[in-house]
Protein backbone atom coordinates (compact mmCIF):
# COMPACT_ATOMS: atom_id res chain seq x y z
CA UNK A 1 0.00 0.00 0.00
CA UNK A 2 3.05 2.26 0.85
CA UNK A 3 4.70 1.24 -2.30
CA UNK A 4 1.39 2.40 -4.29
CA UNK A 5 0.86 5.48 -2.59
CA UNK A 6 4.77 6.61 -2.99
CA UNK A 7 4.22 5.64 -6.72
CA UNK A 8 0.55 7.36 -7.39
CA UNK A 9 2.37 10.19 -5.33
CA UNK A 10 5.51 10.37 -8.18
CA UNK A 11 2.91 10.43 -10.78
CA UNK A 12 1.67 13.78 -9.84
CA UNK A 13 4.66 15.38 -9.72
CA UNK A 14 5.18 18.79 -12.40
CA UNK A 15 8.34 17.04 -14.21
CA UNK A 16 6.49 13.32 -14.51
CA UNK A 17 3.81 15.31 -16.47
CA UNK A 18 6.29 16.62 -18.35
CA UNK A 19 7.79 13.85 -19.31
CA UNK A 20 4.40 11.96 -20.00
CA UNK A 21 3.52 14.92 -22.04
CA UNK A 22 6.56 14.85 -23.89
CA UNK A 23 6.37 10.96 -24.81
CA UNK A 24 2.88 11.86 -26.04
CA UNK A 25 4.59 14.06 -28.35
CA UNK A 26 7.03 12.31 -29.27
CA UNK A 27 4.73 9.47 -29.97
CA UNK A 28 2.09 11.38 -32.18
CA UNK A 29 4.72 12.99 -33.90
CA UNK A 30 6.63 9.39 -34.63
CA UNK A 31 3.36 8.28 -36.10
CA UNK A 32 3.18 10.89 -38.26
CA UNK A 33 6.64 10.97 -39.46
CA UNK A 34 6.53 7.48 -40.30
CA UNK A 35 3.35 7.90 -42.53
CA UNK A 36 4.85 11.27 -44.47
CA UNK A 37 8.69 8.98 -44.95
CA UNK A 38 10.36 11.16 -41.83
CA UNK A 39 12.45 8.15 -41.30
CA UNK A 40 15.87 7.71 -42.80
CA UNK A 41 18.65 5.10 -42.19
CA UNK A 42 22.71 5.56 -41.67
CA UNK A 43 25.14 2.97 -41.81
CA UNK A 44 27.77 2.98 -39.91
CA UNK A 45 30.96 0.47 -41.86
CA UNK A 46 31.61 -2.72 -39.69
CA UNK A 47 35.27 -3.11 -40.49
CA UNK A 48 37.68 -6.39 -40.60
CA UNK A 49 40.23 -5.86 -37.62
CA UNK A 50 43.25 -7.47 -39.50
CA UNK A 51 42.69 -5.98 -43.18
CA UNK A 52 40.45 -3.13 -42.60
CA UNK A 53 38.12 -4.20 -45.10
CA UNK A 54 34.58 -3.52 -44.86
CA UNK A 55 32.74 -6.37 -44.40
CA UNK A 56 28.84 -4.92 -43.31
CA UNK A 57 26.82 -2.11 -42.30
CA UNK A 58 24.73 -1.74 -39.05
CA UNK A 59 21.38 0.41 -40.16
CA UNK A 60 21.29 3.16 -37.75
CA UNK A 61 17.52 4.79 -37.75
CA UNK A 62 17.73 8.72 -37.59
CA UNK A 63 14.60 11.09 -37.23
CA UNK A 64 14.67 15.34 -37.74
CA UNK A 65 11.34 16.76 -36.69
CA UNK A 66 10.45 20.01 -37.89
CA UNK A 67 9.42 21.39 -34.50
CA UNK A 68 11.11 18.84 -32.21
CA UNK A 69 14.44 18.64 -34.22
CA UNK A 70 17.35 15.98 -34.62
CA UNK A 71 16.31 13.59 -31.94
CA UNK A 72 18.50 10.70 -30.50
CA UNK A 73 17.66 7.22 -31.47
CA UNK A 74 18.10 6.11 -27.85
CA UNK A 75 15.03 8.30 -26.60
CA UNK A 76 12.20 8.19 -29.06
CA UNK A 77 13.32 4.26 -29.32
CA UNK A 78 12.59 4.10 -25.93
CA UNK A 79 8.88 6.05 -26.01
CA UNK A 80 8.32 3.51 -29.02
CA UNK A 81 8.95 0.45 -27.14
CA UNK A 82 6.73 1.93 -24.54
CA UNK A 83 3.76 2.73 -26.78
CA UNK A 84 4.02 -0.43 -29.20
CA UNK A 85 5.25 1.91 -32.20
CA UNK A 86 8.28 0.53 -32.28
CA UNK A 87 6.42 -2.84 -34.45
CA UNK A 88 5.87 -0.84 -37.68
CA UNK A 89 8.80 1.26 -37.19
CA UNK A 90 11.05 -1.80 -36.62
CA UNK A 91 9.18 -3.25 -39.82
CA UNK A 92 10.31 -0.09 -41.26
CA UNK A 93 13.70 -0.17 -40.54
CA UNK A 94 14.00 -3.90 -41.30
CA UNK A 95 12.55 -3.50 -45.10
CA UNK A 96 14.42 -0.44 -45.35
CA UNK A 97 17.72 -2.44 -44.28
CA UNK A 98 17.20 -5.29 -46.44
CA UNK A 99 16.15 -3.23 -49.55
CA UNK A 100 19.40 -1.42 -49.35
CA UNK A 101 21.38 -4.43 -48.83
CA UNK A 102 20.01 -6.40 -51.87
CA UNK A 103 20.81 -2.99 -53.74
CA UNK A 104 24.73 -3.51 -53.01
CA UNK A 105 24.12 -7.22 -53.31
CA UNK A 106 23.34 -6.77 -57.15
CA UNK A 107 26.16 -4.32 -57.40
CA UNK A 108 28.05 -8.06 -56.30
CA UNK A 109 29.05 -6.47 -53.12
CA UNK A 110 29.18 -9.16 -50.45
CA UNK A 111 28.27 -6.72 -46.90
CA UNK A 112 26.41 -8.18 -44.19
CA UNK A 113 23.57 -5.89 -42.86
CA UNK A 114 22.98 -5.40 -39.31
CA UNK A 115 19.94 -4.46 -38.03
CA UNK A 116 18.67 -3.88 -34.23
CA UNK A 117 15.65 -5.83 -33.39
CA UNK A 118 14.00 -4.78 -29.96
CA UNK A 119 12.70 -7.10 -27.92
CA UNK A 120 9.34 -5.99 -27.86
CA UNK A 121 9.57 -6.60 -32.05
CA UNK A 122 11.12 -9.83 -31.15
CA UNK A 123 8.05 -10.97 -29.47
CA UNK A 124 5.68 -10.71 -31.97
CA UNK A 125 4.30 -14.11 -32.60
CA UNK A 126 4.89 -13.23 -36.78
CA UNK A 127 7.76 -11.99 -36.01
CA UNK A 128 9.91 -14.96 -38.06
CA UNK A 129 7.04 -15.22 -40.76
CA UNK A 130 7.84 -10.80 -41.32
CA UNK A 131 11.65 -11.50 -41.66
CA UNK A 132 11.44 -14.37 -44.44
CA UNK A 133 8.85 -12.30 -46.30
CA UNK A 134 10.80 -8.98 -46.56
CA UNK A 135 14.00 -10.61 -47.57
CA UNK A 136 12.17 -12.97 -50.13
CA UNK A 137 10.53 -9.98 -51.56
CA UNK A 138 13.57 -7.93 -51.79
CA UNK A 139 15.39 -11.40 -53.10
CA UNK A 140 18.64 -11.09 -50.16
CA UNK A 141 20.47 -14.00 -49.73
CA UNK A 142 19.18 -14.67 -45.64
CA UNK A 143 23.26 -14.50 -44.96
CA UNK A 144 23.47 -11.07 -45.50
CA UNK A 145 20.80 -9.79 -43.32
CA UNK A 146 22.35 -9.89 -39.56
CA UNK A 147 19.57 -9.70 -36.64
CA UNK A 148 21.37 -7.70 -33.60
CA UNK A 149 19.53 -8.96 -30.50
CA UNK A 150 19.91 -7.72 -26.68
CA UNK A 151 20.63 -10.50 -23.85
CA UNK A 152 16.88 -9.23 -22.11
CA UNK A 153 15.42 -10.96 -25.77
CA UNK A 154 17.07 -14.08 -24.98
CA UNK A 155 16.12 -13.95 -21.32
CA UNK A 156 12.44 -13.18 -21.54
CA UNK A 157 10.77 -16.40 -22.39
CA UNK A 158 13.95 -17.98 -23.38
CA UNK A 159 12.38 -21.67 -24.88
CA UNK A 160 10.08 -19.60 -27.10
CA UNK A 161 13.32 -17.36 -27.94
CA UNK A 162 14.98 -20.75 -28.78
CA UNK A 163 12.35 -21.43 -31.35
CA UNK A 164 12.32 -18.19 -32.98
CA UNK A 165 16.07 -18.21 -33.09
CA UNK A 166 16.33 -21.86 -34.77
CA UNK A 167 13.81 -20.51 -37.12
CA UNK A 168 15.62 -17.44 -38.12
CA UNK A 169 19.10 -19.49 -38.54
CA UNK A 170 16.86 -22.42 -40.32
CA UNK A 171 16.51 -19.23 -43.29
CA UNK A 172 20.17 -18.34 -43.33
CA UNK A 173 19.71 -14.89 -41.10
CA UNK A 174 22.58 -14.28 -38.89
CA UNK A 175 21.98 -13.90 -35.40
CA UNK A 176 24.72 -11.54 -33.12
CA UNK A 177 24.43 -10.23 -29.55
CA UNK A 178 24.27 -6.64 -29.34
CA UNK A 179 26.09 -4.90 -26.31
CA UNK A 180 27.77 -8.17 -24.81
CA UNK A 181 28.29 -8.04 -21.24
CA UNK A 182 25.74 -5.63 -20.17
CA UNK A 183 23.15 -7.62 -19.42
CA UNK A 184 22.02 -10.69 -17.04
CA UNK A 185 21.56 -13.47 -18.88
CA UNK A 186 24.06 -16.33 -17.74
CA UNK A 187 26.28 -17.58 -20.09
CA UNK A 188 24.32 -21.19 -20.67
CA UNK A 189 22.73 -19.77 -23.78
CA UNK A 190 25.61 -19.13 -25.64
CA UNK A 191 25.70 -22.73 -26.15
CA UNK A 192 22.22 -23.58 -26.90
CA UNK A 193 21.26 -20.38 -28.98
CA UNK A 194 22.53 -20.88 -32.88
CA UNK A 195 24.25 -16.94 -32.38
CA UNK A 196 26.80 -16.34 -34.83
CA UNK A 197 28.56 -13.32 -33.63
CA UNK A 198 28.90 -11.41 -30.13
CA UNK A 199 29.17 -7.54 -30.07
CA UNK A 200 31.38 -6.45 -27.41
CA UNK A 201 29.77 -3.44 -25.35
CA UNK A 202 31.48 0.35 -26.38
CA UNK A 203 31.32 0.39 -22.02
CA UNK A 204 34.70 -2.41 -22.23
CA UNK A 205 36.44 -0.58 -25.17
CA UNK A 206 36.63 3.01 -23.99
CA UNK A 207 39.06 2.77 -21.33
CA UNK A 208 41.09 0.49 -23.51
CA UNK A 209 44.30 -0.18 -23.70
CA UNK A 210 44.88 1.43 -19.66
CA UNK A 211 41.98 0.33 -18.34
CA UNK A 212 43.34 -3.16 -16.67
CA UNK A 213 39.56 -4.51 -15.89
CA UNK A 214 38.30 -3.29 -19.16
CA UNK A 215 41.33 -5.30 -21.02
CA UNK A 216 41.25 -7.91 -18.67
CA UNK A 217 36.77 -8.01 -19.98
CA UNK A 218 37.52 -7.80 -23.60
CA UNK A 219 40.50 -10.62 -23.11
CA UNK A 220 37.83 -12.66 -21.33
CA UNK A 221 35.34 -12.39 -24.07
CA UNK A 222 37.68 -12.91 -26.86
CA UNK A 223 38.41 -16.26 -24.95
CA UNK A 224 35.35 -16.98 -24.68
CA UNK A 225 34.11 -16.50 -28.47
CA UNK A 226 36.89 -18.58 -29.10
CA UNK A 227 35.59 -21.47 -27.11
CA UNK A 228 32.17 -21.00 -28.43
CA UNK A 229 33.03 -20.45 -31.85
CA UNK A 230 31.20 -17.29 -32.09
CA UNK A 231 32.80 -14.28 -34.42
CA UNK A 232 33.37 -10.98 -32.32
CA UNK A 233 33.05 -7.12 -33.05
CA UNK A 234 33.83 -4.39 -30.74
CA UNK A 235 31.38 -1.41 -31.00
CA UNK A 236 32.59 2.02 -30.25
CA UNK A 237 36.07 2.06 -31.34
CA UNK A 238 37.57 5.66 -31.60
CA UNK A 239 41.47 4.93 -30.88
CA UNK A 240 44.00 3.41 -32.85
CA UNK A 241 45.40 2.23 -29.40
CA UNK A 242 41.91 0.84 -28.57
CA UNK A 243 42.17 -1.01 -32.65
CA UNK A 244 45.80 -2.05 -31.66
CA UNK A 245 44.73 -3.63 -28.14
CA UNK A 246 41.74 -5.32 -30.10
CA UNK A 247 43.55 -6.62 -33.06
CA UNK A 248 46.12 -8.24 -30.51
CA UNK A 249 43.55 -9.68 -28.23
CA UNK A 250 42.15 -11.56 -31.47
CA UNK A 251 38.73 -9.86 -31.93
CA UNK A 252 37.94 -10.15 -35.71
CA UNK A 253 35.86 -6.85 -36.54
CA UNK A 254 35.51 -3.51 -35.26
CA UNK A 255 33.04 -0.66 -35.78
CA UNK A 256 33.45 3.05 -34.66
CA UNK A 257 34.33 6.66 -35.08
CA UNK A 258 37.85 5.76 -35.88
CA UNK A 259 37.03 4.25 -38.82
CA UNK A 260 33.44 6.39 -39.95
CA UNK A 261 30.50 7.06 -38.29
CA UNK A 262 27.03 6.25 -39.65
CA UNK A 263 26.50 8.00 -42.65
CA UNK A 264 23.53 7.89 -45.39
CA UNK A 265 24.11 5.36 -48.10
CA UNK A 266 25.35 7.94 -50.26
CA UNK A 267 27.75 8.52 -48.34
CA UNK A 268 28.66 4.84 -47.38
CA UNK A 269 28.84 4.00 -51.41
CA UNK A 270 31.97 6.75 -51.18
CA UNK A 271 33.79 4.76 -48.34
CA UNK A 272 33.38 1.81 -50.40
CA UNK A 273 34.73 3.34 -53.76
CA UNK A 274 37.61 4.66 -51.23
CA UNK A 275 38.47 1.00 -50.56
CA UNK A 276 38.18 -0.31 -53.75
CA UNK A 277 40.75 2.20 -55.36
CA UNK A 278 44.31 0.51 -55.94
P1 LIG B 1 23.58 0.57 -30.46
O1 LIG B 1 22.84 -0.53 -31.18
O2 LIG B 1 24.53 0.15 -29.38
O3 LIG B 1 24.30 1.42 -31.60
C1 LIG B 1 25.56 1.99 -31.46
C2 LIG B 1 25.48 3.47 -31.14
O4 LIG B 1 26.79 3.97 -30.90
C3 LIG B 1 24.92 4.30 -32.28
O5 LIG B 1 24.23 5.39 -31.70
C4 LIG B 1 26.19 4.80 -32.98
O6 LIG B 1 26.02 5.96 -33.74
C5 LIG B 1 27.08 5.04 -31.78
N1 LIG B 1 28.50 4.93 -32.11
C6 LIG B 1 29.07 4.27 -33.13
N2 LIG B 1 30.42 4.38 -33.09
C7 LIG B 1 30.70 5.12 -32.00
C8 LIG B 1 31.93 5.57 -31.41
O7 LIG B 1 33.04 5.30 -31.88
N3 LIG B 1 31.84 6.32 -30.28
C9 LIG B 1 30.63 6.65 -29.74
N4 LIG B 1 30.63 7.40 -28.64
N5 LIG B 1 29.45 6.22 -30.25
C10 LIG B 1 29.50 5.46 -31.36
P2 LIG B 1 22.81 5.85 -32.19
O8 LIG B 1 22.73 5.75 -33.69
O9 LIG B 1 22.54 7.15 -31.54
O10 LIG B 1 21.85 4.74 -31.62
C11 LIG B 1 21.66 4.59 -30.24
C12 LIG B 1 20.88 3.35 -29.93
O11 LIG B 1 19.54 3.43 -30.46
C13 LIG B 1 21.46 2.09 -30.57
O12 LIG B 1 22.53 1.62 -29.79
C14 LIG B 1 20.26 1.18 -30.57
O13 LIG B 1 20.10 0.58 -29.30
C15 LIG B 1 19.13 2.13 -30.80
N6 LIG B 1 18.75 2.09 -32.24
C16 LIG B 1 19.24 2.81 -33.29
N7 LIG B 1 18.62 2.47 -34.43
C17 LIG B 1 17.73 1.50 -34.11
C18 LIG B 1 16.77 0.72 -34.84
O14 LIG B 1 16.63 0.85 -36.07
N8 LIG B 1 16.01 -0.18 -34.14
C19 LIG B 1 16.15 -0.36 -32.80
N9 LIG B 1 15.36 -1.26 -32.17
N10 LIG B 1 17.04 0.34 -32.08
C20 LIG B 1 17.82 1.26 -32.71
CA1 LIG C 1 23.30 -2.30 -32.33
CA1 LIG D 1 25.47 -1.98 -29.55
CA1 LIG E 1 26.12 -0.18 -26.86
Amino acid sequence: VKERGRAGFRFYQPQMNVDLLSRMKIDQAMRQALARGGFRLHYQPQVDIRTGAIVGAEALVRWHDEELGELSPARFIQVAEESGFIVPLGEWVLTEAVRQAAQWHRRGLDLVVAVNVSAVQFQRSNFVERVAAIIAAAGLPARNLELELTESILIQDADEALLRLNALAALGVRLAIDDFGTGYSSLGYLKRFPLRKLKIDRSFIQGLPADESDAGIVRSIVYLARALRLSLIAEGVETEAQRQFLLQAGCDEFQGFLFSPAVESAAFDALLEREALP
